[in-house]
């Protein structure tokens, strides 16, 4: 989906990054950034910037973005998703990888085999491996977990 909105996180909110990233989206985050490179790579990729700096979302430097009031991380989603309209429906088709932003392709069992535990390699139905830097990840409780806190984030939208 390309018309997808395009994230860059400040340093403040690594866990909401990771959860965009899962639910699909593409969301730079880096540890050691400052300001004005935040700003200036927000611009010139067309991201919309999340922040928690009352400062940067204040100044008229940026372009698209979001103070994001909440600490807690879903309540952080949410705060998103309300800004930005965001669609998080189909979540698994369009994974990035959640610690760097890769994207992610379906691989054989075959071909992951010496990577994964073996109890996972035979229980877990399908595997996949990001394009970048090659981490694995695998449906099973990290997919049940998701699921959860999507369903949660959903039914607590829909009541509004
Ligand atoms: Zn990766």
């Amino acid at each position: 989906m390309p018309d997808r909105p395009r994230f860059l996180a400040d340093v403040m909110l690594g866990s909401l990054a990771k959860w965009l990233r899962i639910m699909g989206y593409d969301t730079l985050y880096f540890r050691l950034i400052d300001d004005n490179e935040l700003v200036r790579i927000a611009k010139q990729e067309n991201r919309m910037l999340l922040t928690r700096d009352m400062g940067i979302s204040k100044s008229k430097r940026t372009g698209d973005c979001l103070l994001i009031r909440s600490q807690d991380t879903v309540e952080q989603i949410k705060e998103v998703f309300k800004a930005f309209g965001a669609r998080y429906g189909k979540v698994i088709s369009a994974q990035r990888c959640a610690s760097c932003n890769g994207e992610l392709l379906l691989v054989e069992r075959s071909a992951i085999f010496a990577e994964v535990p073996e109890y996972v390699l035979w229980n877990a139905k399908a595997f996949v491996k990001c394009g970048d830097c090659g981490k694995v990840y695998w449906e099973g409780s990290h997919r049940v977990m998701i699921d959860a806190v999507i369903a949660a984030i959903d039914k607590d939208m829909e009541a509004r």
